[in-house]
């Protein structure tokens, strides 16, 4: 997969995510044809935008992508691990800093809550959010999968659109997986908990749905209804 992250002078860093060995690899991509072969075969459309293909693909480095779920992030009651080096993830949802920055949260309530009982305070930190680091290091492997296979397919892209229409129609029930990610405090294991629930209706629904205004018809509506109602 390679995905474009645009910057503030309207180029965009481009990063390709690939297997090291195999036949399709960095290491089968030496020389500057076989890079510019292999781009033409799998980002054709991409290619005419990266004049500088060939120079910038071997100037640039290659690393690797790591998930990290060690436990118990503290020693001794005198050190404390956060952030990455308790819980990197792959860097799929965007999530990475933002829950080292969610670990400060929790850590500073915990502060004041507790005072300066820190063996207290490392045991409860610790337990509060490994369950949420876990999740989401589950959801940021996830989403590779969804950009990855999912976001060409139509029935997918449909079905995104109805979720809108549900989160629109019953904003206290539904919100989108990702919006309960990036843009709300719901913690990460609740968000997982409740987008693979939504999934499961959604594939109750989907079957009946072959375009976004069979969601207006009475029978969708009267499946919509009783699936909101189990969730109330
Ligand atoms: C490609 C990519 C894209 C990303 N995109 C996003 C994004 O869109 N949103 C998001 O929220 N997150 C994103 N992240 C994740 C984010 O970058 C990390 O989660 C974040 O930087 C972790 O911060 P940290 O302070 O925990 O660790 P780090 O940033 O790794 O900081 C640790 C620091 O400790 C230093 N250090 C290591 N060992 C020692 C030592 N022995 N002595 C002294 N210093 C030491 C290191 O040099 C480093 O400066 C992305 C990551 C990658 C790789």
């Amino acid at each position: 997969m390679m995905i474009a992250l645009p910057n503030l002078d309207g180029s965009f860093n481009c990063t390709l995510f690939f297997p090291y060995e195999g036949a399709k690899s960095f290491a089968a991509l030496q020389t500057p044809a076989q890079v510019r072969t292999f781009f033409a075969e799998h980002f054709a459309d991409a290619l005419p935008l990266m004049p500088d293909l060939e120079t910038e693909f071997f100037a640039n480095p290659t690393s690797s992508l790591v998930t990290v779920r060690c436990f118990p992030w503290s020693y001794n009651d005198d050190v404390l691990l956060l952030g990455d080096a308790s819980h990197a993830i792959v860097p799929f949802y965007g999530q990475g800093m933002n829950s080292g920055f969610e670990d400060c949260a929790v850590l500073a309530e915990l502060l004041e809550e507790h005072g300066a009982d820190w063996p207290h305070i490392m045991r409860r930190f610790e337990a509060m959010r490994k369950p949420n680091t876990d999740a989401m290091a589950d959801l940021a492997v996830y989403n590779f999968y969804e950009m990855r296979d999912r976001v060409a397919d139509p029935r997918f892209l449909l079905q995104k659109k109805i979720e809108g229409r549900l989160a629109a129609q019953f904003p206290a029930q539904w919100q989108p997986l990702y919006s309960q990610v990036t843009f709300s405090h719901l913690p990460y294991a609740e968000a997982l908990a409740n987008g693979q629930a939504q999934e499961q209706v959604m594939q109750r629904l989907m079957p009946h749905i072959q375009s976004e205004a069979d969601y207006e018809r009475p029978e969708v509506q009267a499946l919509v209804a009783a699936e909101m109602a189990l969730r109330s």
